[in-house]
């Protein structure tokens, strides 16, 4: 991207007339300013796309600045009201606070139905659980794949309520998307830009998380992505970043990046405090904080049995726990004016 090029007042006319002459033939229009010390030289047009590197090479010039954001299609400026996206019945954006909620993996069926009928009952809105599962040891236990897909299919249709899963690899988009009413793009997979741009012609709306190591400009690229494939109905996710500190939690919830993204998008921006905390105990004061900080919905793990959960069990919210998470949000979502 290159909005505007400096070159030096000494610069030779000739060198002038080439930037100029390169600018015209990318068929931007072209603003030249001749000053006392510099020549500034403005491309006019969407600049997206443009690369700076060649006019930085180019004799006389001193530098190229841009201005326009490197993505555009889920930026404010180009959209100033909130997007909604649609799973299922369940709306995420606008007014409503979504609580998605359900176990790390998908384990068996059912103690998977018990526990979904409770998460409804509570106020949940969408299910999740993992069938395919990106582990960090090779050896983890990494979800039941097809088996795991069958019994989300079978828990959600009886319940009738949407669910969530994971994709990890464009060539599974096809099945997971068959039963998922939304895909999940995992922290580990925000910056596998194939991926993204798969799910981007997917026709689901997609959830995607960012990434642990991920600065909030490439957590936006990364959604830009899949928006630029056609599909509008996507879902941030803050799920803690990796900082020096882990003594007491698994990650670092970054929740000035909500405030940040709410400004910056107009995607709907949720938080995951199972994740971002890995501490069951700090997930209710983290959901209260993401609901105060202008969150659209959280995303907790809720689990039957945590100390036998095959994956995630510490911070993972037993039942009951759950139910007092939503007993103690109801009161806050009035204040905020937010439908639970
Ligand atoms: C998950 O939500 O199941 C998950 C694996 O989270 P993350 O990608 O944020 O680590
Ligand atoms: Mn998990």
């Amino acid at each position: 991207m290159a909005d505007l090029i400096i070159m030096s007042a000494r610069a030779t006319e000739e060198e002038v007339e080439k930037v100029v002459s390169l600018i015209k033939e990318l068929g931007f229009q072209v603003h030249v300013s001749r000053g006392q010390e510099k020549v500034l030289i403005g491309l006019i047009g969407d600049t997206r796309g443009v690369s700076d590197e060649m006019f930085r090479m180019m004799p006389g010039v001193l530098e190229v600045i841009n201005i326009l954001k490197e993505y555009k299609l889920v930026s404010r400026e180009f959209q100033a009201e909130d997007t909604r996206v649609s799973v299922g019945k369940v709306v995420v954006g606008g007014k409503n606070f979504v609580v998605i909620a359900g176990p790390c993996s998908v384990e068996e069926e059912t103690g998977l139905l018990k526990t979904a009928e409770k998460i409804v009952r509570a106020g949940g809105k969408i299910l999740r659980g993992g069938a395919y599962k990106p582990r960090t040891s090779p050896y983890s236990f990494d979800g039941l794949g097809r088996e795991g897909l069958r019994i989300l299919q079978q828990v959600t249709t009886s319940l009738g309520i949407p669910v969530v899963t994971e994709v990890m690899a464009p060539e599974e988009v096809d099945e997971v998307a068959a039963v998922a009413d939304m895909l999940q793009i995992g922290a580990r997979n925000m910056f596998n830009y194939r991926l993204l741009q798969r799910v981007g012609r997917s026709g689901k709306p997609v959830l995607l998380k960012r990434g642990f190591e991920a600065k909030l400009k490439e957590f936006l690229n990364s959604a830009e992505y899949i928006l630029k494939e056609g599909n509008k109905q996507v879902v941030l996710c803050e799920r803690g970043i990796r900082t020096f500190d882990d003594e007491f939690t698994r990650n670092t919830l970054d929740l000035a990046a909500v405030a940040v993204l709410k400004k910056e998008t107009h995607l709907p921006v949720i938080v995951d405090p199972s994740h971002g905390t890995g501490r069951r105990d700090l997930i209710l004061p983290m959901a209260q904080a993401a609901l105060a900080a202008g969150a659209d919905g959280i995303m907790v793990e809720v689990h039957p049995q945590p100390e036998k959960a095959f994956s995630d069990g510490f911070q993972s919210l037993r039942v009951e726990e759950f139910e007092t998470l939503m007993a103690k949000l109801r009161p806050l979502a009035e204040v905020m004016g937010r439908i639970l």
